[in-house]
């Protein structure tokens, strides 16, 4: 595909981009996640900036090794690479937020220190109650703002009862607005962002935290996240501001982009539970990176009214967050195929015949290592190109050239074979035994002719044939597969098909 390289937009403001993705290691990576990979790395790329990589593994109990391995291994296959983060390191390094805690430690004493956050000894059963009683009464039900001016002895009261504190931050009492790059003008007033945890009763800091930290240590100039994370945003340029008075980071608040929410089947959000939500399901299906992420860059944005294929050179080049969309975004499996078939056909022979290999191979492919012939497989190639819509059909679609039998598909077979379909396949193989095998046109004239003496056209009296050799009613072009598979092994499968029709 063409690569379109030119100058990039200058970014708002004109401050180098750095823009960030953090994700959490848990569970699997999927496709909400990997938009939020993209849309960063997009931008990033569009704006010559940084696009910084952390990994907000702060809730030991939810997080691990093997999903981090995950989420790693899932932005190599991508080829969504990072300036700065694991296994690349950088000026603000380390990128794993387990082993910054002293920093979030350090911070959240300066921010006690400040009056900026104060301790709380509410119990979760206290809070419930006042909770509870607050809807009762038609009020706001966050928190009520109980231990903001404790005096020094009531704290050492409510030691005494052996209780331990969490760390609130203090919000302004004032409306918090500002202007998100796909919503435009947001305003949040007090009462509804109360004062909220930042460090829970046993020190360990909260994402509220340590998320708005780092981005103000790291220089962060835009934070493109999912739409879901909106009611933070508040509560985190109050914490911003708070830390620019400080001394904390570079000072600067960054700009927020909330990216729209992407739906599921039935018009439900799409959860990362979802198993149609697994990118090693695509990734196991033989979606190219190139076509899912085309798709995925389509949940929200799009590039042009009528075209909907890219590389993603081209995306980057047209990449602007003022043209994502605020409205949901649908996931659309048919969709995301299409794309890929045509990703599948941009590619060059020898790149396409690359990416098929590991299906051509055990454990996905079921016939024997040394049953594999390379230049059976090099010739059908360009055909099955033109043809798949991910690249795990390729087995399927070549397994009668290495199998020693075709694998026999029973629909198709009784489909194929009719009333008079073991006279035509009489004469076909008659004709075929006599034909020239040089190429695949003198095949096709024996089947045609083999046709007309049965009074079947050429569609007709190929599919017994197709099934006879191959097994399945749909595959590669037949008689480029019949050269390929060579005259013996053809007549001793028409043989077969001719045993079993009368047996
Ligand atoms: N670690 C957070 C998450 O995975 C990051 C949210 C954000 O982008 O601010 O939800
Ligand atoms: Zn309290």
């Amino acid at each position: 595909m063409a690569s379109a390289t030119s100058p990039a937009a200058p970014a708002p403001g004109d401050t180098p981009v750095r823009v960030r993705f953090c994700p959490s290691p848990t569970g699997n990576p999927h496709v909400g996640l990997v938009r939020t990979a993209l849309f960063n790395w997009a931008f990033a790329r569009h704006h010559h900036g940084t696009l910084v990589f952390r990994i907000e593994d702060t809730d030991a109990a939810r997080d691990s090794e093997e999903s981090y391995g995950r989420l790693l291994d899932a932005m190599r296959w991508l080829g969504l690479d990072w300036d700065e983060g694991p296994e690349v390191g950088g000026p603000y390094a380390p990128y794993r937020q387990s082993q910054r805690m002293d920093v979030y430690a350090d911070v959240a004493r300066r921010l006690l220190e400040a009056g900026r956050a104060y301790e709380c000894y509410c119990s979760a059963e206290e809070l419930e109650t006042r909770r509870e009683a607050a809807r009762a009464a038609g009020r706001p039900s966050g928190y009520d703002g109980q231990c903001r001016d404790l005096t020094d002895g009531q704290r050492a009261a409510y030691r005494a009862e052996g209780r331990d504190p969490i760390v609130r931050f203090r919000m302004p009492d004032r409306t918090v607005t500002f202007t998100d790059l796909v919503r435009g003008e947001l305003s949040f007033a007090p009462e509804n962002v109360p004062d909220y945890g930042i460090v829970r009763a046993n020190g360990a800091p909260l994402y509220t935290l340590v998320n708005p930290v780092d981005d103000a240590l790291m220089g962060i100039t835009h934070v493109l996240r999912g739409e879901d994370l909106l009611s933070s945003t508040p509560r985190q340029i109050a914490l911003y501001e708070a830390l620019a008075e400080l001394g904390v980071g570079t000072g600067g608040t960054p700009l927020f982009g909330h990216l729209p929410y992407v739906m599921g089947e039935g018009n439900k959000k799409l959860s990362k539970r979802d198993p149609q939500a697994s990118l090693n399901l695509y990734r196991e299906r033989g979606f190219l990176p190139d076509g899912l992420l085309n798709y995925l860059s389509l949940l929200g944005w799009s590039f042009s009214a009528d075209q909907d294929v890219f590389s993603l050179d081209e995306l980057v080049e047209r990449f602007e967050i003022a043209d994502v969309n605020a409205n949901p975004a649908r996931f659309d499996l048919k969709k995301a195929e299409a794309i890929n078939a045509d990703h599948i056909r941009l590619l060059d022979v020898k790149a396409f015949a690359d990416a098929c290999e590991p299906w051509l191979r055990a454990p996905f492919a079921p016939w024997a290592p040394e049953a594999f012939d390379e230049a059976a497989w090099q010739a059908v190639a360009p055909h099955a190109q033109t043809r798949l819509t991910v690249l795990s059909d390729i087995t399927a679609n070549v397994d009668f050239l290495f199998l020693p039998e075709p694998v026999f598909d029973e629909a198709s077979w009784t489909k194929a074979m009719k009333e008079g379909s073991d006279a035509l396949l009489r004469t076909a193989r008659e004709n075929l035994a006599a034909a020239d095998w040089s190429a695949p046109e003198p095949l096709k004239d024996a089947v045609l002719v083999a046709g007309e003496a049965h009074g079947l056209k050429l569609g007709k009296a190929q599919a017994p044939v197709r099934v006879a050799v191959t097994g399945r009613t749909v595959g590669l072009p037949l008689f480029e597969s019949l050269q390929v598979l060579g005259r013996e092994r053809t007549l001793a499968r028409i043989d077969a098909a001719l045993a079993r029709l009368a047996g």
